[in-house]
């Protein structure tokens, strides 16, 4: 029989799905990083979302590891190149949260420029601010996506509906979905960073999108523009953020992700506090749907994986 250890809180859906397909499962959900390198050795299948780092120590006790599944989009929380080495298969389910990250985007791109959560704590306090929540309208705005794959094509899709004139950057030119969405491409990122009232970041972490966003490409924005990053924390410097937002260049922001998870130095938590800026926990994949589609995701490749020839 084969083991399966579940490291982090995944949906009840994947260990049910696996023991009706004959797996013995351990679900331990809050296990620590010292605990998982003594037990991993007694499991052919791991199973984690983004708490628990599969790093090359981990990989180097588990004597008998044949597949990695991690719940999610990013592998940045594995070590592959250890997997590769000592022949694991690594697997994730990257579809599961496209819908929440675009509508989580969604969300910020509305509420950046509503300031619906600075009324709500203004209501709260008791205040009756009418005339200080002045917004602007998203329609006919131009919105930059910069990386037009799953999550980039989901928030295109959404904020066409709003009436918003779509300007797209991506390394690869997919014609058939920029015709689809009636969206322009542009030839480089600084265009569509000139250009753009808002600019919607979908990049994965690579050698070339770490700190995209800086110093230099911050002065190429719109000033009064805003920015959106639920991506990777890393794809955008947040020091020189913090600096954009300070000297007026950038009217806001909206983060989902940062460099610290949770962030700690005193410039990002100075950033995290500002009133324009919009700040979530990491949480573009945490809904009810998302967290469902993952675990049945990844518990059917488990399955098929290990199915008889
Ligand atoms: P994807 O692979 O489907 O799309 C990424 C796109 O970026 C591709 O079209 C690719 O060609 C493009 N790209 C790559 N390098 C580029 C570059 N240098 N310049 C411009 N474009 C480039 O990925 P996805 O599923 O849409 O995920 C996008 C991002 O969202 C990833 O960083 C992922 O980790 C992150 N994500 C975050 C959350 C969250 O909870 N906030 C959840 C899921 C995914």
């Amino acid at each position: 029989m084969l083991r399966v250890l579940i490291a982090d809180e995944v949906d009840k859906e994947c260990p049910t799905r696996l023991r009706a397909a004959g797996f013995d499962v351990s679900e331990r959900f809050e296990i620590s990083a010292e605990e998982l390198i003594k037990v991993v050795g007694d499991y052919e299948i791991l199973v984690v979302r983004s708490r628990t780092k599969v790093t090359r120590e981990v990989i180097a006790s588990g004597k008998n590891l044949r597949l990695i599944g991690r719940v999610g989009v990013g592998l940045d929380t594995i070590d592959t190149k250890a997997a590769e080495q000592k022949g694991i298969k690594v697997i994730n389910t990257p579809q599961m949260s496209t819908i929440a990250v675009a509508e989580l985007v969604m969300t910020m791109m509305l509420d950046l420029v509503r300031g619906v959560h600075l009324a709500n704590e203004s209501m709260k306090k008791g205040l009756w601010e009418k005339k200080r929540f002045h917004g602007t309208e998203l329609n006919g705005k131009t919105l930059g996506v910069v990386g037009l794959g799953r999550i980039g094509k989901a928030v295109a899709e959404r904020a066409k509906s709003f009436g918003m004139k779509l300007l797209v950057y991506d390394v690869i030119v997919d014609e058939e979905t920029l015709k689809r969405f009636g969206a322009e491409r542009s030839a480089t990122m600084e265009n569509l960073l000139k250009r753009s009232d808002i600019v919607t970041i979908h990049v994965p972490l690579l050698p070339e999108t770490r700190k995209m966003i800086n110093a230099k490409t911050l002065a190429q924005f719109k000033t009064g523009a805003y920015l959106i990053n639920a991506s990777r924390g890393e794809v955008v410097d947040c020091k020189d953020l913090l600096d954009a937002l300070k000297s007026k260049k950038l009217a806001g922001a909206a983060l989902d992700v940062y460099e610290n998870e949770p962030p700690k130095e005193p410039w990002e938590k100075e950033l995290v506090a500002m009133p324009n800026v919009i700040a979530t926990p990491h949480i573009g994949a945490q809904t009810v749907e998302a967290q469902i589609a993952g675990a049945v995701m990844i518990a059917e490749n488990i399955i098929n994986a290990f199915k008889p020839l």
